[in-house]
């Protein structure tokens, strides 16, 4: 993969910002359109919360997350934009605490079943794992907390990142297609034309997507 700056676009003025440049921006931006500051820690209260891939950090999201929300609605959400194939299970881990859709207590794990208001505050960074298989490893930061007058926010993407610009590895175009087989070698990235003579099996092939998970057990974005 060709080094590039990461960019993104704010959803809330249409402008475009480097990734690093975006965190930044984000704090004033939200000031002026969503939010003011949380001083009294009233009730309508969300947190800016920065989620990237641990492992592909060029796939970043930055949310506004209402305090209210409880962790398994994050982890849907997590799962619809980024991570669903074929139902895997699924843990944050906050604070040494594992929060699991499934709960075992042999390994001290709880449920999903908590307001993320409870737990997280600003400055917390946290885990999120999807598939204890092939797993998609997510890390997520807490940038800031904010008050809001909008009536029943619910989670909403503030940002994230512009389609990475991956070439085929064998012409150079862009690669809209992975091999599921050739990628542990790192070079399963081609185009139409280059799958289509490519000697893996068709069944290996998965779309190419704007998600950490690409290329990933079935994951089809
Ligand atoms: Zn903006
Ligand atoms: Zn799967
Ligand atoms: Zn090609
Ligand atoms: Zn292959």
């Amino acid at each position: 993969m060709a080094k590039y700056q990461s960019r993104g676009t704010c959803e809330l003025c249409k402008s475009s910002f480097s990734k690093a440049g975006m965190t930044k921006h984000l704090n004033s931006c939200i000031l002026k359109n969503i939010g003011s500051e949380d001083k009294q820690n009233r009730k309508r209260k969300f947190f800016h919360i920065v989620v990237m891939g641990y492992y592909e950090p060029d796939y970043w999201m930055h949310l506004a997350v209402p305090a209210n929300t409880k962790l398994q609605t994050l982890d849907q959400f997590l799962r619809d934009i980024w991570l669903e194939c074929c139902g895997h299970l699924s843990a944050f881990e906050i604070n040494g605490m594992r929060y699991s859709v499934s709960p075992m207590e042999e390994y001290d794990e709880i449920g999903m079943n908590k307001k993320i208001g409870d737990i997280l505050e600003p400055g917390i960074v946290f885990h999120h794992e999807y598939d204890f298989g092939s797993t998609t490893e997510l890390g997520l930061k807490v940038i800031s907390g904010f008050e809001t007058n909008i009536k029943d926010m619910s989670i909403k993407i503030l940002s994230r990142n512009d389609a990475p610009e991956i070439r085929c590895d064998k012409c150079g175009k862009m690669a809209t297609q992975v091999c599921t087989q050739c990628i542990y070698e790192g070079v399963g990235w081609l185009c139409d034309d280059c799958a289509e003579d490519h000697e893996c099996d068709e069944e290996m092939m998965l779309p190419v997507v704007n998600s950490p998970r690409v290329g990933v057990c079935g994951y089809c974005g």
